[in-house]
């Protein structure tokens, strides 16, 4: 029990009204017709390999989403489409309709679905409850960092080569937030070299910030669209970085786990609205762009330039805006979600 105080309280006890605005605000979409209020409750963890796990019976208790639904592997919460979703034995997992890659799989412990805590701290509770988070500023200024430049050309495909689009699509998403009223400082504005850490410096002048880095993949077969945020503390990192030091590490950007990942939900959700291409998740990484930047800040890697399909959306000026377009949404929904304010 000690190990939870900071998820019981001041968070509990919450009303469903408050953790379904919550919700809606960063992932909308979702029915909430079948939530169950629910009595209180208790959590037990249970310890394994070294980490504490949490019954998904108890998650839905707490968040007054009702109990779980099993279908073989798969599991669902909170009514007919589920809430939160996922299956036994994997890392994928759903809050309402955005895809998310936990740090660790769901698993069956003592004849019981968990999840990590980790991940139910670092990931679902601030998604769910995003205007729980504390210290989230109330956001007035969009740092836009247009990935490589210069003598770093990035990725190259059919389409050319990820400088250029990554550069067209912040000079895009400027013109959007400027309109919607915010203050836009970019990183690079031509075609030249800027240092990673030189990019995280600039946001972390600016308070009342967010950072947004934007990139386009390249690789093997993949397809899709995918958002990074900092991985937390203790957790390893999607990108094969996983060594014992960076895992124990804690870098600048940590200070912002809750708000990273409820600026790369809001991100994600409007990205796989705006793009229609493959849905690849929310995921963590310790990037130096986002682990150096101590504002909420966010990778965007929209699409592969090594995949046929891809490149030639990449290539149209019309797919370039919708990234920006869910660039502007995204900003919108987390300011939204995080309840300082709306514009
Ligand atoms: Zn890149």
């Amino acid at each position: 029990m000690a190990h939870f105080t900071h998820l019981q309280a001041p968070y509990f006890p919450i009303t469903r009204r408050q953790a379904l605005l919550g919700m809606a605000a960063v992932a909308p979409g979702v029915d909430f017709c079948q939530a169950q209020a629910l009595p209180e409750q208790l959590w037990t963890p249970i310890k394994h390999g070294g980490r504490d796990y949490l019954p998904l019976e108890q998650v839905g208790v707490f968040y007054r989403l009702g109990g779980v639904q099993r279908s073989g592997q798969a599991f669902a919460i909170g009514g007919s489409g589920g809430v939160l979703r996922g299956q036994a034995e994997s890392k994928e997992f759903w809050i309402s309709r955005v895809k998310f890659i936990l740090s660790y799989p769901v698993l069956e412990l003592d004849r019981a679905l968990c999840i990590s805590r980790v991940d139910l701290v670092k990931l679902v509770e601030p998604v769910l409850r995003p205007s729980k988070i504390q210290g989230a500023e109330l956001v007035d200024t969009v740092v836009l960092d247009p990935g490589h430049g210069g003598s770093d050309c990035g990725a190259t495909g059919p389409a050319g080569v990820e400088k250029t689009h990554t550069l067209d699509v912040c000079m895009r998403a400027a013109q959007l937030l400027w309109r919607a009223g915010y203050k836009v400082v970019m990183t690079r504005t031509a075609d030249e070299f800027v240092p990673l850490e030189v990019r995280a410096k600039v946001a972390n002048r600016l308070p009342r910030s967010l950072f947004v880095s934007v990139h386009f993949n390249s690789g093997g077969n993949g397809t899709g669209v995918e958002t990074y945020a900092l991985s937390p503390r203790g957790v390893p990192s999607m990108a094969s970085d996983g060594t014992r030091v960076s895992e124990i590490a804690i870098y600048p950007g940590n200070v912002r786990d809750a708000e990273n990942s409820a600026l790369a939900t809001a991100t994600h959700a409007a990205l796989v609205d705006n793009c229609g291409l493959a849905d690849r998740g929310v995921k963590r990484a310790r990037f130096l762009v986002i682990r150096e930047t101590v504002v909420p800040g966010v990778l965007v890697e929209a699409g592969f330039l090594s995949n046929n399909e891809d490149s030639r959306r990449i290539a149209s000026p019309w797919y370039r805006q919708q990234v920006a377009g869910a660039i502007l949404q995204g900003v919108r929904n987390y300011r939204r979600a995080v309840g300082v304010g709306a514009a």
